[in-house]
């Protein structure tokens, strides 16, 4: 089958331009296309991951809009998709035929809503047309079975389409269906592969494919998209991107017990008298459990050397544990950056560490702070808040900050796992060692 009919699930798209050298829709030059365009309607179509596979990266560049590289190591392809309204997974997520991955839009160079897709061995720049390339598994069904293909709940002698489909995930599975194969007809047989199945999903053992049985495999009952596998199983971060929280005492005290999270950064103290009373208890929370760690000081624009030595002796017990951080933000802000300069060489002279700043965007962009950092070599922890309002887990909908920095603090409104209330949610560009090298 097509790839294409696949990634969408559907098969009234239409090839808007071939792979091959061609003249550029937007610059006008003959040039190479690497990659087939496929028409969608006018209409944001979503997207799918067609198989076992993970987001190599999820990102966003002036050309190619909003993309992701999703790499599928059964068949050896890297396939890249761009243009994209929206995309829902993040950078390193483990995916499986079904999982959504976003919208079909008309970001960076383009002029109409369409989707680019190209595609590489994985790790390889070697493009290849996809148009021609022949998938061998995937969605299962022929091209012209999958529009308006509704799943229903399936049992011994049932027939049809969904009994084909049902079979020939069984067969992926590696189960035997002898030599009938995906014949659509529910017997013997395929009863016997469904109950092994559903035993080693933990599946009530009863040969009657619903509701969890289709979920379990990526699928929902009633219609053909399989958008109702949210719980599919994340890998471990990747390298190079963390996911953390920052908290003080508005949140409880056992925060840092029960939210999903790589690291937190607990707020110590402010000004020269006050120490947070939920600051041991919520860095006791991510200790126990071996989260990373930082540690900050919310700047009141006192004594700049007064504030740095009282965050030292709050810092001090977890000194080697965390990373020292300077939040510079509401009325502290009025001091100016050799405030910020006096407070982080003073605190880098007690402690050997140089702390990280924080602050907000507008505050970096007119005293330079990003500039005062790579200066002192400190690390920069940017707040934005440019994404819709509202977000639920980890999720930066393809955006980038509008300036470089170590760490974003993307929402104040995220809804993580394990915690009822919204949090402040951050994204780290880095790995673990890549965090502890700022301890
Ligand atoms: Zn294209």
């Amino acid at each position: 089958m097509k790839l294409i009919s696949a990634i969408f699930r559907r098969t009234d798209w239409y090839v808007t331009s071939p792979f091959g050298m061609r003249r550029h829709p937007v610059t006008g030059a003959q040039a190479m296309h690497y990659g087939t365009d496929y028409g969608t309607n006018v209409q944001k179509w979503p997207l799918y991951a067609i198989e076992d596979g993970y987001v190599h990266v999820a990102s966003k560049s002036a050309g190619a809009g909003n993309y992701v590289w999703v790499r599928y190591p059964r068949i050896n392809k890297s396939l890249f998709l761009c243009h994209m309204d929206s995309i829902v997974v993040k950078q390193g997520q483990a995916v499986k035929e079904g999982t959504l991955l976003g919208y079909t839009g008309t970001t960076g160079q383009s002029t109409g809503v369409h989707l680019h897709l190209g595609m590489t061995d994985i790790g390889k720049d070697n493009y290849q047309d996809p148009h021609a390339y022949e998938y061998d598994g995937g969605a299962g069904l022929p091209d012209e079975k999958l529009a308006g293909f509704k799943i229903e709940q399936i049992r011994k002698g049932s027939k049809g389409d969904s009994v084909v489909l049902w079979q020939q995930i069984l067969l992926r599975e590696g189960y035997s269906l002898g030599s009938w194969g995906a014949d659509g007809d529910f017997g013997g047989m395929t009863d016997s592969a469904t109950r092994l199945y559903q035993r080693s999903k933990g599946l009530v053992v009863d040969g009657i494919v619903g509701k969890a049985s289709w979920i379990s495999a990526g699928y929902v009952l009633g219609e053909y998209a399989g958008e109702g596998d949210e719980e599919a199983p994340e890998e471990e971060s990747p390298k190079g991107i963390l996911y953390g929280i920052d908290v003080s005492g508005w949140q409880k005290d056992s925060v840092c017990d029960t939210a999903e999270y790589d690291f937190a950064i607990v707020k110590a103290t402010e000004g020269t008298t006050f120490t947070s009373s939920a600051y041991k208890r919520q860095m006791d929370g991510a200790i126990k459990r071996g989260k990373l760690l930082g540690v900050y000081h919310f700047a009141s624009g006192l004594s700049a050397i007064a504030e740095a030595a009282y965050f030292v002796q709050a810092f001090a017990p977890y000194r080697g544990m965390a990373i020292p951080v300077l939040d510079y933000e509401a009325g502290a802000t009025s001091k100016g950056r050799e405030w910020v300069r006096q407070f982080m060489n003073e605190f880098k002279r007690i402690t050997g560490v140089m702390p990280w700043l924080y602050t907000y965007y507008s505050v970096a962009q007119s005293q330079n702070l990003k500039g005062l950092c790579d200066e002192l070599g400190a690390g920069f922890w940017l707040a934005q808040y440019w994404l819709p309002t509202e977000r639920r887990g980890y999720d930066l909908l393809g955006k980038d900050p509008a300036m470089p920095c170590d760490c974003w603090q993307y929402t104040s409104e995220g809804y993580i796992t394990g915690y009822p209330d919204r949090l402040d949610c951050n994204v780290f560009y880095g790995s673990v060692e890549d965090w502890k090298s700022y301890y």
